[in-house]
């Protein structure tokens, strides 16, 4: 489904503030994808290489399609022609492939540095400390545009806001010298939180598309 009245109380509520939203579209369908269009929607995220490719091909141009899942090298080069950012870079390796395929499709794909921020190890990202240790210049064909972020999974606010405020720092601390302009952290459950914290970037399925 598409939560026509909650999409457009959100969009609201984010276009006043100025932040992004990413529409999670993750096992939704091609129609419910297309309603959110129908609304003004742009920006979709999805975290499948194939699902994102067999949609992107059924919907128009004008999206800007957004990787949010674990992305195997492997796959880079079949979202490297169309691609708008890849929200998920976790590795040096990684960021090494996409920028293989970038020069190869002859373009430079944005991408954000995902820094690990959860108590959970089984999220994704660099740490603090690896982070420090990336040279974008190195990556011609690469656009680092900033930092993405998941907090933990906790009803707890206070550790939530702290992992979001580190986050914050980190990105702060880069924002000059790279010439960082996005910070990606918020999702359904926490993205109030996350904008208090100083987000501009939104990654939001549920609360639009419903549960998975
Ligand atoms: C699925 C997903 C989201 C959206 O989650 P909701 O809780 O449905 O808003 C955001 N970010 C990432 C990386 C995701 O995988």
């Amino acid at each position: 489904m598409f939560n026509k009245e909650n999409y457009a109380t959100l969009r609201k509520e984010l276009d006043a503030r100025q932040v992004t939203l990413v529409a999670v579209s993750k096992f939704k369908s091609v129609a419910h994808i297309r309603q959110a269009y129908d609304e003004g929607q742009r920006d979709f995220g999805e975290n499948y290489v194939q699902e994102l490719i067999t949609k992107k091909d059924q919907l128009p141009e004008d999206i800007r399609w957004h990787f949010i899942g674990n992305l195997q090298r492997n796959k880079v080069k079949y979202i490297a022609p169309f691609i708008y950012l890849i929200q998920g870079v976790d590795s040096e390796k990684l960021l090494k492939e996409i920028n293989k395929q970038a020069e190869k499709f002859n373009r430079k794909i944005n991408c954000l540095l995902q820094v690990h921020i959860a108590r959970e190890d089984t999220k994704f990202g660099f740490s603090l400390e690896e982070l420090s240790a990336v040279q974008p210049e190195q990556y011609p064909y690469v656009q680092v545009c900033g930092l993405m972020g998941m907090a933990s999974f906790t009803d707890d606010k206070n550790i939530v806001k702290a992992e979001m405020e580190r986050l914050k720092t980190a990105f702060d601390h880069y924002r000059e010298q790279y010439g960082f302009t996005i910070l990606s952290m918020g999702m359904t459950n926490d993205y109030a939180t996350a904008i208090e914290a100083g987000s501009n970037m939104v990654r939001i399925g549920s609360l639009i598309f419903g549960n998975r």
